[in-house]
């Protein structure tokens, strides 16, 4: 996929108007630069019989990992990692700092805590890792991309405060994540708490407390005092050994980014969490389309370590760019290895981000329209008289179907201009629309450099049917 007609026909070496041609008399207008999608990549490839392999770079990408940690035969157990989400306020920072001011004195001599998104504790000889990043920005970003590195979620709620439209919303993320959840019933040195209203709440969603018969263990702790933590702690432990945690610190280095920046001295940095393998200073390492080879390993402690066994986490010194959190980095078996990936990807994303801003044709919202993939269609009006404008608003208002609604982002009366075409390829999924009114040479011209498309009328009934037919995902092609 992602690619263009005249990449194909370079790439079968056939003349461009044959492929072109191909697809014209199969009812495909297509011009050179328009993107092939996988239909059209298997029409072609039967028509001039070549074997085609749609290889999609993530894919490839994911192909290089090893079998799944957990089955790896040479796995051994690995610390849980643990994401606390809760209703802004109810003390998620709070918790994470008491969690680590509890900790960290015990054999990290010397050290000084730093922040870089991610920190290790140890309870009763076994080590637990804490994701530290602002909100759940971290865990949503990760789970979009696939990239699941929580293993234990816990939902932290205020037992003075209950619960609250935020904690709604990440008992909705946790439970479709499938992780399993602990309840941390924070601020309960307060007077004000009331633990059972908020098991009461919980409950109402579907969170249900052990002690009610429920699955979920609810812990109280105070952030402010300290208590309960221990608590917490060996929950989350007895939750994590039923999990059977489990990773090959010999594999091939597998980690995700929590955080990532552009330091002063240092450059691009991630601070990442190993999933599988050890990632070690000299490693070759791709991450996304970042790559480069590991220079220095910095701790939450802040100091330079040589390795980061799995679940562990450190900032990485030595990628060329910044990469996003929830990327995945991998280490390679060379550098020309990670080089080669990263380029590729760095095309993927470019041809994503092209075939973007090119497919915002009438044809290609029709095609969305049809796929289901647009769920409202935004229209910028302008016609010549008051009448006809209200006329075709209303028309327009009624034109809904089921799946596709019709926003009239703006309308009025007179010639189309600059900033309505602005304004259009500003608005994603937009039509431009005049009825009885023409854009000038430069409109035009803006319009073409902008990828809009201006469609004028002068019969009401041919611009309804128009949408009609878009809303239905059977406009023809303009020709
Ligand atoms: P966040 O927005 O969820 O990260 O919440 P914070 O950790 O910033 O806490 C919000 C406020 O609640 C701060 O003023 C904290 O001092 C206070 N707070 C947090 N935990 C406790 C607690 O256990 N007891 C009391 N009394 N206050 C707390």
């Amino acid at each position: 996929e992602d690619i263009r007609v005249y990449e194909f026909a370079e790439k079968l070496k056939r003349p461009m108007s044959d492929i072109i041609k191909v697809l014209f008399d199969l009812g495909m207008m297509m011009t050179k630069n328009d993107f092939l999608g996988a239909d059209e990549i298997e029409i072609l490839s039967e028509e001039f019989g070549v074997e085609v392999t749609i290889i999609d770079p993530k894919d490839e990408f994911n192909y290089v990992e090893e079998a799944k940690a957990d089955e790896d035969p040479n796995a051994v157990e690995r610390p849980p990692v643990i994401t606390i989400m809760g209703h802004v306020d109810h003390g998620k920072t709070s918790l994470l700092d008491a969690i680590r001011n509890a900790k960290v004195t015990e054999g990290e001599a010397g050290g000084i805590t730093q922040h870089i998104g991610a920190y290790t504790v140890s309870q009763d000889g076994k080590d637990i890792t804490f994701i530290d990043t602002p909100g759940h920005a971290a865990f949503s970003n990760m789970r979009q991309r696939g990239t699941d590195i929580t293993d234990i979620v816990i939902i932290v709620v205020a037992a003075d405060d209950g619960v609250k439209p935020q904690t709604l919303e990440v008992i909705k993320l946790a439970k479709e994540s499938g992780k399993p959840i602990i309840v941390a019933l924070n601020k309960m040195d307060k007077e004000t708490a009331n633990p059972d209203l908020v098991k009461g709440q919980m409950a109402e969603h579907g969170i249900s407390p052990v002690d009610w018969g429920g699955d979920i263990e609810f812990v109280p702790v105070s952030a402010k005092t300290g208590m309960g933590i221990d608590d917490l702690l060996e929950n989350i432990l007895l939750t994590a050994e039923v999990l059977e945690l489990k990773a090959n610190p010999n594999a091939k280095a597998k980690a995700a980014v929590v955080e990532s920046s552009l330091e002063k001295g240092r450059g691009p940095v991630a601070t990442v969490i190993v999933q599988n393998g050890t990632l070690k200073i000299g490693d070759h390492v791709v991450c996304g389309a970042a790559y480069g080879r590991v220079k220095a390993l910095i701790n939450d402690m802040g100091k330079n370590i040589k390795s980061v066994a799995p679940s562990h986490t450190a900032v990485t010194v030595g990628l060329n760019e910044v990469p996003p959190a929830g990327e995945i980095l991998m280490a390679m078996d060379s550098d020309k290895e990670a080089k080669e990936y990263a380029l590729k990807r760095k095309e993927y994303e470019r041809n994503k981000e092209l075939s973007k801003s090119t497919k915002s044709s009438l044809e290609d919202m029709t095609a969305m329209i049809a796929e289901g993939k647009l769920k409202s269609l935004k229209v910028v009006l302008k016609t010549d008289v008051h009448g006809s404008l209200e006329a075709i608003k209303s028309s327009l208002s009624e034109l809904r179907n089921e799946e596709v609604k019709i926003d009239i982002i703006s309308s009025g009366v007179g010639g189309i201009t600059e900033s309505d075409v602005e304004l259009v390829a500003n608005s994603e999924n937009c039509v431009l629309l005049g009825f009885n009114v023409r854009p000038t040479g430069s409109v035009k011209a803006l319009a073409k450099q902008k990828n809009v498309d201006i469609r004028t009328y002068s019969i009401i009934y041919q611009l309804l049917d128009d949408i009609t037919m878009m809303l239905t995902g059977m406009m023809a092609p303009k020709f």
